[in-house]
């Protein structure tokens, strides 16, 4: 993620030959993959027509000794009775020692911690999540290659908004292992809304209410020049479709004053209650019926019966969303749009309470389940350079900000982190002192506000300004990032057109791990870096003032009386002493009394002024 590195020589791509790139939604229960066919992104079915894929290996050795496995449904389907070798939801295991589960004792798993992360041991060896999740990947990366015939350029792999940089480096890997080649991981909730369109849409805050089996995550995006970030994240990883279903099946029994005692009856009323809740998502009521050992069960449920018994969990949910608005300090109002993402979104009950919540109907048109992979293999499209209307191709977002030196050692940040290349911005500064007619350009990088800290790119210098009064000059400096990742930065004096610029190559780019450390250290130090500018901005006034005043004495000091001068000097040796303190307060304070006391000064050059602009001339000229 070189700032300026963004497409190797030689990569760009052909204009004539399509790249395959697909997206993939690597699921905790659930995996897809999708791609952009024939202009709109669709998921892309097995043989037998399903576009889900079980998240589940199952690991066996055969007669012979041989290690086998079987991936999604498959194992899925084995799970109950060979649960040690079958392992799903390995997404929980990403990155994360044994340490980071609390529920690993209940698990049916033998975990082996290993240096980085935990391991499960099987019958056919020791599996890491990463060589699971690739074995996953793997067969994705089999049926879209299968559907298209050929080999992939690559993929988008989405992630939930809250893995951190262990669980995002582990799924990279698992992606290497299948052989895939990762444009980009991608935030679901991202995804979600690109899937949406959304970053086509109004700037603004966005949220993602996603409701799948076994967890609940609410994320809120801010949209900005066509580019999500993620405000704020929050959720329940204890909390989805799952307790539904042990609601239903519970409220069922209790109707038909029954029990399901053995854990098959248990599993059986659990089925039978999830396919009567998936039901009830279309129709006003529906059976629950199965057959248990002491019985058929068969009980008449309504969907006002399932929104009541769903109501607190609903709620709860709903508490979770209030908290990361309170955080992130948005009221539900200000929300531009919420995207349902996720099986349980399709119940009525969820919809109904999510649209009353922000006071406007959520968005719902796209299938919840594929939602996810629909928007990540859109982004794959676009990073493999297929966009056949010519819309401006999103390459990649600058890493850093870029930004100039001002006076007193501070940044001035002209593009912002984050923004989408290629891009151009512009800002005015003017001359510090009378009769200027240099000015240095010092074009630097990085989120601090201090010079020091961030890192140098360039520097020119602008000549031949007129000599002007200081602040006359009007100097244009603009930034402009082309689709390569080539800064150009230009100066021109707006009056005299006067101009320099500079082109930074491609050569000056950064690392990952360096971009990593710089946006660390700018965040961690962001408050006592505001603290420092807030003195150098005042260092700055103080010098302008006391310039300002210096020139003002020379013209015109013989309008002063004695004292009024001496009171004059004292205001500015006053200053002189603040400034080598780091006091701000006595700094403002000191600079504000000088402003104060040369206020009549002032007023006696402008008359002065006035005078001599007149002196000579008639009223009717002036
Ligand atoms: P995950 O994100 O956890 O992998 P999904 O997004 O696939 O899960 O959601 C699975 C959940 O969605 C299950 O609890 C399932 O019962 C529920 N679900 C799927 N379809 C419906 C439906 N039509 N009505 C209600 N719930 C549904
Ligand atoms: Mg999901």
């Amino acid at each position: 993620m070189a700032l300026l590195q963004i497409s190797e020589p030689g990569q760009s791509p052909d204009p004539h030959q399509r790249r395959i790139a697909v997206g993939i939604d690597l699921g905790t229960t659930h995996s897809l993959v999708a791609a952009v066919r024939n202009g709109s992104a669709e998921c892309l079915p097995d043989e037998q027509g399903r576009v889900i894929l079980p998240s589940a290996v199952r690991y066996m050795v055969d007669e012979r000794g041989q290690t086998r496995r079987h991936i999604g449904f498959e194992a899925l389907a084995a799970q109950a009775e060979d649960s040690q070798n079958t392992i799903v939801s390995v997404k929980r295991f990403m990155g994360r020692r044994l340490a980071d589960l609390p529920d690993a004792g209940r698990l049916p798993y033998q975990f082996e911690d290993q240096p980085g992360m935990v391991a499960v041991k099987t019958v056919a060896g020791v599996k890491s999540p990463v060589e699971v999740s690739a074995e996953i990947l793997a067969s994705l990366r089999q049926r879209a290659e299968d559907t298209f015939n050929d080999d992939l350029f690559g993929a988008v792999i989405t992630v939930p908004a809250y893995f951190d940089d262990a669980q995002r480096q582990a799924t990279k890997d698992a992606a290497q292992m299948a052989g895939l080649n990762v444009l980009r991981l991608l935030n679901e909730p991202t995804a979600a809304a690109i899937a949406y369109g959304l970053d086509n849409g109004a700037e603004g805050l966005y949220a993602i209410y996603d409701l799948g089996g076994g967890t609940f995550d609410i994320s809120l995006l801010q949209l900005s020049r066509g580019v999500f970030e993620v405000v704020a994240t929050g959720g329940d990883s204890a909390l989805g479709g799952d307790d539904f279903d042990h609601l239903l099946a519970d409220a069922a029994l209790a109707d038909a004053k029954m029990e399901a005692v053995t854990p098959q009856d248990k599993r059986t009323v659990l089925v039978a209650a999830r396919r009567t809740k998936e039901k009830l998502s279309t129709d006003g009521s529906a059976h629950l019926s199965c057959a248990l050992s002491t019985g058929m069960l068969s009980v008449k449920l309504t969907r006002e019966r399932l929104a009541e018994l769903a109501k607190p969990l609903i709620d709860k949910s709903l508490a979770s969303v209030k908290r990361v608005l309170r955080d992130a300090k948005v009221k539900p109002d200000e929300v531009k749009g919420v995207v349902m993402v996720g099986g349980s979104t399709r119940m009525p009950a969820v919809r109904d309470a999510v649209g009353a919540f922000f006071g406007q109907p959520p968005l719902t048109d796209l299938n919840p389940d594929e939602v996810v992979a629909l928007g990540a293999a859109i982004q794959a499209n676009q990073l493999a350079g297929n966009n056949a209307q010519g819309e401006l191709l999103l390459l990649d977002v600058l890493p850093l900000s870029l930004g100039l030196e001002t006076m007193g050692g501070l940044v001035e940040r002209i593009i912002p982190r984050n923004t989408p290349i290629p891009c151009a911005l512009a800002q005015d500064f003017t001359t510090f002192k009378d009769g200027q007619t240099a000015l240095a350009v010092h074009v630097v990088q990085g989120e601090r506000e201090q010079v020091e800290f961030c890192r140098s790119l360039a520097r020119f210098e602008l000549r031949g300004i007129p000599p002007m009064a200081a602040g006359a000059a009007r100097i244009r400096v603009s930034f402009q990032v082309d689709a390569d990742g080539l800064l150009s930065v230009s100066a021109k004096e707006q009056l005299s057109g006067v101009e320099a610029s500079v082109v930074i190559k491609p050569s000056y780019g950064l690392t990952d791990d360096q971009v990593a450390h710089m946006l660390r250290e700018g965040f961690t130090t962001a408050a006592a870096d505001m603290k420092d500018r807030a003195l150098r901005e005042a260092r700055v006034e103080a010098e302008r003032m006391l310039e300002a005043t210096r020139t003002a004495l020379a013209a015109d000091g013989d309008l002063l009386s004695a004292e009024d001068r001496t009171r004059i000097d004292g205001l500015m040796a006053q200053i002189g002493q603040r400034c080598d303190r780091g006091d701000i307060t006595a700094l403002e304070a000191s600079i504000k009394a000088l402003a104060d006391g040369t206020e009549a000064f002032a007023a006696e050059r402008m008359n002065r002024s006035i005078r001599q602009a007149l002196a000579g001339r008639k009223l009717d000229q002036v």
